[in-house]
């Protein structure tokens, strides 16, 4: 896809302007020819009239403009009102008002109503637009009522989030509301005996995680009877959250709830309560199985908010192979973020890591330095592990205007309590454009104009999107992809949920067609035993460890300092072989050791400090045999096939390279074992006469076919909702199973977790965002803005870009 020429980037949706830009060669700005004579534009703010006054500011100084490449306006909206439901209880509506809310917004009573009413409800609209009153309205009012009857507790809620910091956040508003009767109270890990007593026996609201229910309450359901025969109410918040694998456990585990909660003859009803996204009712359905009423029109008002795409600027050399860099999106944000507030701007950068967050609040507290030495204490890093009373004060302080610059973890993005910013930079894609909302929405002032700043990354993916508006602005928000029905992830609920309560043939329809095979295999296997009243478990243990719900891989490698014995850190079980390894670099918050010894089966590696001016990278090698084809389609003589795969892989050995310079510093052998992982893949194969024909030599078809795998693997998020580190591939000249050229792309988890097959059903619109991002990055012969992967287990060689770019365009010649 050639954007050369455009000069408008789409029409928008019916409620949004799109602002004319970049890129357009003749307006006099830099241009830089690539090696195959195709013309890259580097293209600045070519819109038609003024720059909205935010964005204007921010390209002011020398050099910005041609970093500004699209801005997408939101305008401001107005909200809609509508009276208390008349059955709302008058305590929980005191609360409310109390609280500031003179009345609800139109979705938050639509959602209540229909949750009132019995019916199920998947309720998906915007930030802070107001989602939790929706759900505690009718859920507060029965247990309100509840609590006038003789037992006290006659209505009970559940309330689920995926972490334990937004459960707590919750827990913190529900004692705010003070509601009579309520008597909320958390069950986590860090829950001591007697409070973990006082929630089964007196609290009308229990508050928990995925991973307690798995682990705890299921388990113990005995002991949560009372609580689960008034059950009335479950509410799974940020439910955008339960994807790929953990989403597909956590799908799981709600079934056993409901399984539990009958035992008990309770029929809770479910509220689920998501960001915006693609399809809200179809992923409430496969998180619970259950038929549910869509709630997603927004009524709150919104400020207007004027979302822009910047790419830093791309520099010579310095990177592996001798490729171009890209200015890190940390140093851009810092730099923004710094000018933000020196305009006294109240700004929130959101950043991938907690190390990059705070990286861009030292950066701009740096630069801020040298313009006045009272900015820099406006600026402060948030992220996880602080108390609730710190993030509490660090929100009052940058709402009040004491702090102007807050740099946080994108994993708060879920848990902070602020809106109504001036400006949110977004550093780096986060993945989904549900989360780019989430995020952006932050910003947005009644009654003024705010800003919104995605920063790309050096990325494939990013550098697509920058480049791609529509495919940012204009597409709905993706679908959420998840796989309970993966035997790999039922089989073990299955013995959990045995182990509970034994499974009976009414269950099977609850967990998935498939159950009874499975079931069947699990008690031939000896987990579990057939009897007439179903399959039982029947060990003394519970079953709830062989569920691992959050995918870690088995348990993960300490990192153990030899001399004084410290637990430095751990390492996820699928990643000790890549990163604690002997000889390894493992850095940790500053310090850097180096790993003398890994243990496999203790899951322990002794280090020693080392250096920080040297990093280590495994050199893999890996296979890939085609255990069976599922489905197939042909694009011409190009086949795409989606199938299971074995896929083996072995740490072979380390490259030690100088960590400034890049500068190999040498290679040594390693002696671990080959892994087998059995999962789904998606491979498209083409024959060589093909690409012979378009001009590429066989002696560069490996390159090309591992250029264009990079490049694929760093699209699939787009469009399957996975990390680029979900997912693996592999590329050859000649696959033994298909005798052809072949570029597979595989899930990284056992079984497959839904991502390889998204991308065999949008392999045209997937396939052409790889071409466009070779057409994209003006870079010769391949950066890590296209082809290049930071996870290459063969240090980035051989890639061939121009070779991939006429591979991709054999394949989608024919494509639909
Ligand atoms: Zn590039
Ligand atoms: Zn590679």
């Amino acid at each position: 896809m050639n954007v050369r020429g455009r000069t408008r980037c789409g029409t928008g949706s019916g409620h949004s302007t799109i602002h004319r830009a970049i890129r357009s060669g003749d307006r006099g700005f830099a241009r830089h020819r690539g090696e195959t004579g195709r013309v890259h534009d580097q293209g600045g703010w070519t819109g038609n009239g003024e720059l909205p006054a935010p964005v204007a500011r921010l390209v002011a100084p020398p050099g910005r403009a041609d970093r500004l490449l699209h801005v997408h306006t939101l305008p401001a909206r107005t909200g809609i009102t509508r009276p208390w439901p008349e059955w709302a209880a008058a305590e929980v509506v005191a609360a409310f008002e109390g609280a500031g809310v003179v009345l609800p917004w139109a979705h938050q009573v639509e959602a209540a109503e229909a949750a009132h009413a019995g019916d199920h409800v998947a309720l998906s609209t915007g930030t802070a637009s107001g989602k939790s009153l929706a759900y505690l309205l009718p859920a507060l009012t029965d247990v309100v009522e509840g609590s006038r009857d003789a037992s006290g507790r006659g209505a009970t809620m559940l309330y689920i989030a995926p972490t334990k910091a937004l459960a707590a956040d919750q827990l913190a508003a529900l004692e705010g509301l003070d509601i009579p009767g309520v008597r909320p109270a958390s069950y986590d890990g860090d829950t001591a005996p007697p409070d973990r007593r006082w929630a089964r026996e007196h609290a009308g609201v229990v508050l928990t995680n995925p991973d307690m229910l798995h682990h705890a309450l299921l388990p113990g359901h005995a002991r949560w009877s009372s609580f689960l025969r008034a059950l009335r109410y479950v509410v799974v918040d940020e439910a955008h959250h339960y994807r790929g694998v953990f989403g597909s456990n956590v799908a799981l585990v709600l079934r056993r709830l409901r399984r539990i909660a009958a035992r008990y003859r309770s029929e809770p009803t479910f509220v689920l309560a998501s960001a915006t996204t693609g399809d809200p009712g179809g992923t409430a359905r496969a998180l619970t199985g259950l038929e549910v009423r869509i709630v997603t029109h927004d009524a709150s008002p919104r400020g207007g908010t004027h979302v822009a795409l910047w790419e830093p600027a791309l520099t010579p050399g310095g990177g592996e192979n001798g490729a171009p860099t890209r200015r890190t999106a940390v140093a851009e944000a810092a730099e923004l973020l710094a000018d933000l507030v020196v305009t006294g701007t109240r700004s929130l950068a959101f950043v991938p890591s907690r190390r990059g967050a705070e990286a861009v609040a030292a950066g701009a507290r740096r630069l801020l330095e040298e313009v006045d030495p009272r900015l820099p204490d406006r600026v402060a890093a948030y992220r996880g592990g602080y108390l609730p009373e710190e993030r509490r004060a660090l929100e009052a302080d940058l709402r009040e205007g004491r702090l102007l610059g807050l740099a946080s973890t994108n994993a708060l993005e879920l848990g902070i309590d602020v809106a109504g910013l001036d400006a949110v930079l977004v550093c780096g894609w986060p993945g989904r454009r549900a989360s780019l909302w989430q995020q952006a929405g932050r910003a947005g002032r009644r009654g003024g104009e705010a800003l919104a700043v995605l920063v790309a990354r050096d990325d494939p993916l990013d550098t697509f999107l920058v480049h791609h508006p529509e495919a940012v602005f204009e597409q709905d928000v993706e679908a959420t992809v998840l796989d309970p029905a993966n035997p790999y992830v039922l089989a073990p609920h299955l013995c959990a949920a045995a182990a509970e309560l034994p499974v009976t043939e009414a269950d099977l329809e609850l967990f998935s067609p498939d159950a009874r095979d499975l079931l069947d295999a699990l008690a031939a296997r000896g987990a579990l035993r057939r009897r007439p009243g179903g399959w039982f478990w029947t060990r003394p243990d519970g079953a709830s460890a062989l569920a691992d719900l959050r995918g870690t891989g088995g348990d993960p490698v300490r990192i153990v300092e030899e001399v004084t014995g410290r637990v430095i850190g751990t390492v996820d079980h699928d990643a000790s072989h890549h990163s604690a390894h002997e000889g390894a670099v493992y850095v940790h918050q500053g310090g850097t050791w180096r790993v003398t010894s890994l243990d496999l089966d203790a899951h322990v590696a002794l280090v020693e400090p080392a250096p920080g001016d040297v990093v280590t990278q495994a050199r893999e090698v890996s296979d890939i045999r085609v255990l069976a084809e599922r489905e197939r389609c042909e694009w011409g003589e190009a086949v795409l096939t989606l199938g299971s795969v074995d896929v083996t892989s072995q740490v072979v050995a380390y490259v030690s390279k100088d960590l400034r310079s890049g500068r190999v510093l040498g290679e040594a052998p390693l002696d671990l074992p080959a892994r087998t992982l059995r999962t789904t893949a998606v491979w498209w194969t083409l024959p060589e006469q093909a690409l012979a024909d378009a001009g590429l030599a066989p002696a560069d078809l490996p390159g090309a076919a591992h250029a264009a795998e990079h490049a694929a693997i760093g699209l699939l998020p787009l469009f399957a909702t996975c990390d680029r580190w979900d997912v693996g591939g592999l590329s050859t000249a000649l696959h033994p199973d298909t005798g052809l050229p072949t570029v597979f792309v595989h899930d990284g988890h056992p079984g497959g977790a839904g991502f390889a097959e998204r991308g065999y059903r949008a392999a045209a619109a997937w396939l052409r965002a790889t071409r466009a991002v070779l057409e994209d990055c003006p870079c010769d012969a391949g950066c890590p803005s296209c082809v290049q992967s930071p996870k290459c287990g063969n240090g980035n060689q051989p890639l061939d870009k121009h070779g991939a770019a006429v591979l991709l365009d054999v394949l989608l010649a024919k494509a639909p």
